[in-house]
């Protein structure tokens, strides 16, 4: 009879302790995702008076009275910071709304080598700054059905990156190769640059995880640019991993589902 009584009060325990923990949680619980509808909300206010500011710039710089070399400079700086900020925003939007359960992606079928070619022109004045040739080489039609917007910031992401790693007059080479057997499109993003050494390789992927902070500081890197990239491929069921040596470079390898 004791036996059995020790063991109901443990049992009794166990379930009060259980009850009580799944209670401590629930304030938790809130309190997580209050702060997550706060970061959407933020991120998703900002990027209205971000494309006001945007557009008033491109306004100025077609203004022929204002046009002189000096204040043009201003303008080009003035644009990219707003651009980079735009995209920033855009990524901790697609962060947040990936832990909102259910979250949808919408489909298009859509031309990726123009995809490539218009993140290629946008990011071209970046390039120039810093001397770097950029290359598209093997251009496959390639029709894939993906959420065309998220597919342009993760080419904007390993490319901007791609420039930002690589000293001047380097070079950067993007690829696109078609796999008719696992109807599935590989994109190569590769640079003539720092390279990472293979103990930073998985981190990279990781939040706020940056292999030299100093450097990463000086180019203008939040540090959230490869896992806001990592989320775009998971969400259209991709593969993405890096081949990189120190001293020589990076390639960025997604892999995407065609169809
Ligand atoms: P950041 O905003 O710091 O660039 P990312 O998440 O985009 O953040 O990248 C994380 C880190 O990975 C960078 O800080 C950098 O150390 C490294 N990295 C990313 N892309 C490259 C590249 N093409 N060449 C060398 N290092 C890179």
């Amino acid at each position: 009879v004791l036996v059995l009584i020790a063991v109901c009060a443990l049992l009794a325990a166990v379930l009060v302790g259980y009850l009580m923990a799944g209670k401590a949680i629930v304030p938790l619980k809130n309190a997580y995702e209050q702060q997550r509808q706060f970061a959407a909300d933020a991120s998703h206010e900002l990027r209205t008076p971000l494309s006001i500011v945007l557009s008033a710039i491109e306004i100025l710089e077609e203004e022929p009275e204002i046009k002189t070399p000096f204040v043009f400079e201003i303008l080009n700086d003035m644009k990219d910071e707003v651009l980079k900020m735009t995209n920033l925003v855009g990524g901790l939007l697609v962060l947040v709304r990936s832990e909102q359960p259910g979250q949808k992606i919408i489909k298009e079928t859509f031309n990726l080598t123009l995809a490539v070619e218009q993140i290629l022109r946008k990011i071209q004045p970046l390039a120039k700054k810093k001397e770097i040739h950029i290359d598209f080489i093997n251009k496959p039609i390639v029709e894939v059905h993906a959420e065309s917007g998220k597919i342009k910031q993760l080419l904007l992401i390993l490319l901007d990156n791609a420039i930002k790693y690589t000293p001047d007059q380097g070079r950067v080479e993007v690829k696109l190769q078609k796999n008719l057997e696992t109807n599935t499109v590989k994109i190569f993003v590769a640079d003539t640059g720092v390279g990472i050494d293979a103990a930073n390789l998985q981190q990279i992927f990781e939040r706020f995880y940056r292999v030299d902070k100093v450097r990463s500081r000086v180019c203008g890197g939040s540090g959230l640019g490869l896992s806001i990239a990592r989320e775009i491929v998971n969400i259209h069921n991709g593969t993405i991993h890096v081949d990189s040596t120190i001293g020589k470079g990076s390639t960025f390898i997604v892999e995407l589902p065609e169809f």
